[in-house]
Parts: C-alpha cells; sequence; structure tokens
C-alpha cells in the first residue's frame, strides 16, 4: 500500500472519529508504529503500509482517538471497540 493510499485510509477514520490532526507525517519510526503530539500532530511508521488492513485500521483509530482522548481507560477501550468491531488487534493491545 503506497503513502497516498495510506493517508487516505487516515483521512477517512479522522472524519469518522470527529477529530481534526494539526499535522500527519508518515515516516520511519524505530521503536513505535504512531505517536502524537500534544499539539495534535500524528505520526506514522511508514512500515504501516505493508501491514494488514485490520492492523493499519487498529493503529490509526487508536493513535487519532489520542486526539479526543489522551488516556487508554474504560472510555478509550470502548470508544476504540465501538467503531472497530471485530478487529482483531484490539484484544491484544
Ligand atoms: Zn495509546
Amino acid at each position: 500500500m503506497p503513502a497516498d493510499t495510506l493517508r487516505q485510509r487516515i483521512a477517512h477514520w479522522a472524519i469518522a472519529l470527529k477529530v481534526r490532526p494539526t499535522q500527519v507525517r508518515i515516516q520511519r519510526m524505530t521503536r513505535k508504529w504512531a505517536s502524537c503530539s500534544s499539539a495534535g500532530r500524528v505520526t506514522f511508521s511508514d512500515e504501516l503500509q505493508r501491514q494488514s488492513a485490520s492492523f493499519q485500521d487498529y493503529v490509526i483509530v487508536h493513535e487519532l482517538l489520542h486526539l479526543r482522548i489522551r488516556n487508554h481507560g474504560k472510555l478509550f477501550a470502548a470508544t476504540l471497540r465501538a467503531h472497530l468491531p471485530g478487529n482483531p488487534w484490539i484484544e491484544r493491545a
């Protein structure tokens, strides 16, 4: 999946989750799949382009959701599940 397609997937989820990142970057990351700054900038690993669709969705929704909910509490987990029903990565997180 080329970077522009990953970008489209991220843009799709930003609309679905009603979040507006100030900037979305796709770049090489050594330890993580994604990160977000307090200023609303979200960065994704370019390696994500070679992962499965379900894993991409999990990483994208997880990180974008942090723009609304900063922690990993019950509301975060419930919202994640609501947007990704049946996603196999959620329970392992
Ligand atoms: Zn997180």
